[in-house]
């Protein structure tokens, strides 16, 4: 991070403006909104300044800020588009360590001035460092759109029922187990709906329960959330709000830091991570993990790559849950295949091409390959293969031996859905050739079937890192 991220209180301190124009009368407005005594310098103020000129706290000077006018100010806006002037406002506030905000000029910046979204008493900030304020701005006018406007009621009413839940739990654990049970429960829920009485209610009766030490949430759950391929943008919003949720998680190779940045920040998390023959954990050991934890009282979230129940072992996991008693939930996830190929522009199934599509996994039980080659070699089809990259070779001289023509389109997916996504095209008769020289560092995904041939125009996603690898092997970008 560039910057420290904090809300200043800057109640009844002195906050200066230098400059008239519409962009000093809205640091005007937020610095008097957040309870600030203001000190506009300025000739003649702006018609935006309208409804703000008569506020009690506001004091305006016609004349430029000086030395002494720093004693005691909390922050110093410029915004006089003059250059000589914003650079004396800048040095007179180092001067007096009063932090400066230059507008567009950033060696006159000791701090950025965020895009809000403001649902008082609950306020987001974004900021994109000063590299993207459009960024930062398309951000704010999205998450304004989702977020209901009762969400900042929902703030003030837990605000004033903090002092009973102070005096009624002793520990901060036991109050942050409480209202993130609460805020998150039937409580929020009849909030939400209007019902702030009944919401009250169910507070205070879960509020009694968990100062007598009977836990709402006694029982500990594990949920098995699929992640989706690696693009972040793809998880589910049920996945995000279950990560959001735990308190422990585990995760496995195939978790990109994109997704793994948006777990709650103390939950504690647990690489169980597989590389092919090198397993970090067995999976009955993962499995047995779980119990434990749950058993603990804790929140599990299983994070699996793709989706849990399409080459995931989720099966064999909850089988043992289902055992041991412990509940669970299971939150689909966007599956390899489907990833790969949307990102790659191939649809897996076309009316002119494939009728079908099936999804295989190359790495059988105990690394045995046992493929169903008479259903493989069908025409008319698409197959997906999962974990295929390793025995490429076999697999491609398998299905021209089991009589698919050996000028039939494949394509490898590498790294699908992320930054550094690779496609390489051929045939059965080359692809490994072309595989072996492009080194793909994998997760890969094969494609077998005519399909691939529509990606020549269907083809969407650019992705930079992709292209400086193709030019640095001087391919062209599109392998
Ligand atoms: N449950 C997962 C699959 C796990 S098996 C799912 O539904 O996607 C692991 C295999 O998935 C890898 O060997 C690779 O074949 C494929 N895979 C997973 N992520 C991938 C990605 N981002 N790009 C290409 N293939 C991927």
């Amino acid at each position: 991070m560039d910057h420290l991220p904090i809300f200043l209180d800057v109640k009844g301190r002195k906050v200066i403006v230098d400059g008239g124009s519409s962009i000093a009368a809205r640091r005007v407005e937020r610095a008097l909104q957040a309870g600030a005594k203001v000190h506009v310098f300025a000739d003649e103020l702006d018609d935006e300044f309208r409804g703000l000129r008569d506020h009690p706290d506001l004091t305006h000077h016609t004349r430029a800020p000086e030395l002494p006018d720093f004693v005691g100010a909390a922050v110093a806006y410029g915004a006089t588009e003059n250059e000589e002037r914003d650079r004396a406002l800048y040095e007179m506030a180092n001067h007096s360590h009063v932090l400066a905000n230059v507008a567009d000029v950033t060696e006159y910046c000791d701090f950025i001035t965020p895009s809000i979204i403001d649902r008082s008493p609950l306020v987001i900030a974004i900021s994109s460092g000063g590299a993207a304020p459009i960024i930062a701005r398309i951000l704010r006018a999205r998450i304004e759109a989702i977020l209901p406007a009762t969400y900042g009621k929902l703030a003030a009413f837990s605000g004033r029922l903090r002092e009973r839940v102070m005096t009624k739990l002793k520990t901060a654990g036991a109050r942050r187990e409480f209202w993130e049970s609460t805020i998150d429960g039937p409580v929020a829920d009849k909030f939400l709906a209007g019902d702030e009485k009944a919401a009250k209610k169910q507070f205070l009766k879960e509020l009694d329960a968990a100062a007598l030490g009977q836990d709402i949430a006694q029982v500990g759950e594990v949920y098995l959330v699929g992640a989706g391929p690696g693009d972040p943008d793809l998880l589910t919003f049920r996945a995000l709000h279950l990560m959001q949720r735990a308190d422990v998680v585990l995760y496995d190779r195939l978790i990109g830091d994109g997704i793994i940045n948006l777990v709650r920040r103390d939950a504690e998390r647990i690489y169980v991570g597989k590389k092919p023959g090198n397993h970090a954990l067995s999976q009955p050991e993962i499995s047995d993990l779980l119990v434990k934890l749950a058993r603990e009282g804790k929140r599990v979230l299983r994070l699996k790559g793709g989706d849990p129940f399409i080459f995931g072992r989720g099966g064999e996991e909850l089988e043992t849950l289902a055992e041991a008693g412990i509940p669970f939930q299971v939150i689909p996830g966007i599956t390899a295949a489907s990833g790969c190929a949307s990102y790659a522009g191939i649809p897996l199934t076309h009316r002119d091409h494939a009728q079908a599509c099936i999804f295989v996994t190359a790495h059988g039980q105990d690394g045995v390959l046992s493929l169903d080659w008479d259903t493989m070699a069908r025409p008319g089809q698409t197959v997906a293969i999962y974990m295929g990259l390793g025995s490429l070779e076999f697999l491609m001289s398998e299905f021209i031996k089991r009589g698919v023509p050996a000028d039939t389109p494949a394509a490898i997916v590498d790294n699908g859905t992320r930054p550094n996504q690779r496609v390489v095209k051929g045939t059965l008769a080359d692809l490994y050739q072309k595989a072996e020289a492009a080194k793909l560092p994998g997760p890969a995904l094969v494609i077998v079937g005519s399909v691939v041939e529509l990606s020549d125009s269907l083809n969407w996603y650019k992705n930079f890192e992709a292209d400086k690898h193709a030019m640095s092997l001087g391919a062209s970008p599109d392998l």
